[in-house]
């Protein structure tokens, strides 16, 4: 944000900002923070807070802030809706200044949209500023990201989250369901915590033993896709994580892991699992696509299980 304040200070704003955030760890807010900075009235400590301008950008009816959102029903944001977008920035403001759009999630943009957004990134309007927000940016065309400054949103510290929980949601488990989340505090402030914990005991217990070449695949899948299906895949998302972190995958163990019982074990090697990591969040991004998620889940599972010996 200090980088953000002084380039803005400086007039060295950058046209279009790319903000990678962990899920549910505040990209979007930060997105408009920026917007407040540049459409502040008070702009020696913008962004203040407290000015009309301020205010309406976080009420989002600022008259120069464009909002672009997926068309409801739907996860996707349309060639339709950039092409609108490319025209409103084309206008001059209505107060003279800035003209702002955030692009929230930008991931969330189809191929043609993200083609359409690339004509406003080449020759942007004078005194523009593109917010893209995105969890998974590599899903956007390297051409577009290659035009924007990138700025990272790592997921706070996992004791302020907790301290943040308490204070708003009241006492619980937090640092264990930060921990099945994947320190993502706002997801972790929209669930229930003690039928979190119960649902990642259960689901840890069935990603054990597919690991373990036991379960049954098609049936946690089934029982997975009937409940909760996006904050499972979340949970799936970070088992996958620490089990990474944790050395317990082939190829990525420390050599004390290595020599006890891992050594032999069949199961996913490091790029397997980095592999399958991208998968689960590539499903966890397509849940509105009209797939069969119980099918895509299964063959997810099964990637799991170590290779019969042959
Ligand atoms: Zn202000």
């Amino acid at each position: 944000m200090q980088r953000l304040r002084s380039a803005f200070a400086a007039g060295r704003m950058p046209h279009a900002l790319l903000i990678h955030e962990a899920p549910g760890t505040g990209g979007e807010w930060l997105a408009y923070w920026s917007a407040q900075l540049v459409l502040c009235a008070q702009p020696s400590h913008a962004p203040c807070g407290q000015c009309p301008a301020c205010r309406h950008v976080s009420q989002r009816q600022h008259p120069d802030l464009m909002p672009v959102t997926p068309a409801a029903e739907s996860a996707q944001i349309r060639i339709e809706q950039v092409r609108e977008l490319a025209a409103d920035l084309a206008l001059t403001a209505h107060q003279g200044g800035y003209k702002v759009a955030v692009i929230c999630p930008a991931d969330g943009m189809n191929r043609f949209a993200a083609n359409a957004l690339l004509k406003t990134l080449e020759e942007p309007p004078p005194r523009t500023l593109l917010v893209l927000v995105a969890s998974v940016p590599s899903r956007l065309p390297a051409t577009i990201l290659s035009r924007c400054q990138r700025l990272r949103v790592p997921a706070p510290p996992r004791e302020a989250a907790v301290a943040w929980l308490e204070a708003t949601r009241g006492p619980a488990e937090w640092a264990r369901v930060l921990a099945v989340l994947g320190d993502a505090p706002l997801l972790a402030a929209a669930a229930d915590p003690t039928a979190l914990l119960a649902t990642a005991a259960e689901m840890s217990h069935d990603l054990e033993a597919l690991a373990g070449g036991g379960g049954d695949a098609a049936a946690s899948a089934e029982r997975w896709t009937r409940a909760d299906l996006p904050l499972r895949l979340a949970c799936f998302e970070n088992w996958l994580t620490e089990r990474i972190r944790a050395g317990l995958v082939p190829g990525n163990a420390p050599p004390e892991v290595r020599a006890s019982t891992h050594s032999s074990s069949p199961g996913p090697t490091i790029k397997e699992t980095f592999d399958l990591l991208d998968a689960v969040r590539e499903l966890r991004s397509s849940l509105d696509a009209p797939l069969n998620r119980s099918v895509a889940l299964e063959a997810l599972l099964r990637r799991l299980s170590p290779r019969r010996a042959a």
